[in-house]
């Protein structure tokens, strides 16, 4: 047994991001500056779009997405069960209510016959989730969204290197919203960024987050002379800073390797747990590329002779930090008393909740740390 902890989603940091921090200390420019723009440029570059819109985190980006959207009062957004509680609240923060359209069993995702049984007259959106950076079923969900007349946002807190049918996600949407939280595959410690498809939309976002300071108003005035702001709308403090930024510029040139030795480790998890009572995840589906942000199996207690929380308590025991992604959405007793929603009533999502466990996937991880979460879970299962 290893003798220090395995942190589970542990950041790479490497020398270019401390000297990049640094380097935005000693030039006095903290703040939202230029290297929030470069930011802005290399993601837009990365997702091959016009313009992208750094924000403090993904939260901030989907809730500003849902309120551009025109999303409000007496609407319904249909969202997934298999997800983390930001994606859930950003539509009741914009004052819309929340309806959920269960996962398919396979792919963790959400289930598009799902969501066609749950659109009324009311529904103005569908969010999706690219669980674990598996894309959801877009051609399906598009199609849907067509249909009838809905918005598409795109949850792709996991999934910044996914790919659906040769198009990258979060293009897919009228709102693409991607996370730099801690563990997330590009890290700034907190972070988002929105990618709208329309330019109107897209100035919309970079309004809100900041106050609702009109940018037309700063053109106005050029470069010369003080320059008036205008407030055209009350806004959110939901920027970036220039020290965050420049952790996302480092990480993001990186992205590559670092998804590589992801693919890797997934891979090697896959052969040694071939032969294990445990449920593994598919592989990715043809014409797709997975982003490998999250390593997954299903603990069955009948099967596996453990139960799932027993498996996460002895993971630990044996030094080997655990995850889990998600307990379902409707097990939450805010969700419970003021939607009624209840955990039988989303099959797939609850029994997913309930036996899944988080393996370590960062390329930070060496070889002997794979090894040790190998070692780890045979031990656990008695194998
Ligand atoms: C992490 C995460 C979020 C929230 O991201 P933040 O940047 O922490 O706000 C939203 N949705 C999903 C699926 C996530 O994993």
């Amino acid at each position: 047994m290893r003798d220090k902890l395995l942190i589970f989603g542990s950041p790479k940091i490497e020398q270019d991001e401390i000297d990049g921090v640094r380097s935005v200390m000693e030039s006095g420019w903290l703040g939202t500056g230029p290297k929030v723009a470069q930011f802005e440029k290399d993601f837009a570059a990365y997702k091959g779009v016009q313009q992208a819109a750094a924000v403090n985190s993904c939260t901030a980006a989907m809730h500003l997405s849902i309120l551009a959207a025109g999303i409000g009062p007496g609407d319904e957004v249909i969202t997934t069960p298999m997800t983390f509680c930001a994606t859930v609240n950003v539509i009741i923060h914009a004052g819309a209510t929340p309806v959920l359209a269960d996962v398919d069993p396979r792919t963790f995702n959400i289930d598009p016959a799902r969501v066609q049984e749950k659109i009324t007259s009311r529904t103005k959106a569908i969010v999706p989730v690219h669980f674990a950076g598996r894309p959801a079923n877009m051609d399906a969900l598009c199609s849907i969204a067509s249909r009838h007349g809905l918005k598409i946002i795109e949850d792709c807190a996991h999934a910044i290197e996914t790919e659906y049918h040769g198009q990258k996600v979060g293009t897919f949407g009228d709102f693409g919203c991607f996370s730099f939280y801690i563990t997330k595959n590009v890290a700034t410690g907190e972070g988002g960024m929105v990618l709208a498809r329309k330019e109107d939309d897209h100035a919309r976002v970079k309004t809100l987050s900041l106050h609702g300071m009109s940018r037309d108003a700063w053109k106005r005035f050029g470069n010369e002379g003080y320059r008036h702001y205008q407030v055209t709308e009350a806004g959110y403090k939901y920027n970036m800073m220039d020290m965050q930024a420049v952790i996302g510029v480092e990480q993001l040139r990186k992205v590559e390797p670092f998804w590589r030795r992801r693919e890797e480790i997934w891979h090697r998890y896959q052969n040694a747990f071939a032969n294990l009572p445990l449920g593994l995840p598919a592989n990715a589906e043809p014409d797709t590329r997975h982003a490998y942000h999250l390593y997954t199996v299903l603990v069955d207690e009948a099967r596996a002779g453990i139960s799932r929380d027993g498996f996460l308590n002895a993971m630990t025991a044996n030094n080997i930090g655990v995850g889990v992604h998600y307990l379902s959405i409707p097990e939450h007793p805010y969700y419970q008393e003021n939607y009624g929603w209840k955990p039988d009533d989303y099959p797939n999502a609850t029994r997913i909740g309930r036996q899944t466990v988080s393996l370590p996937l960062s390329p930070k991880l060496t070889d002997a740390d794979v090894e040790d979460v190998i070692e780890a879970v045979k031990t656990v299962l008695g194998k």
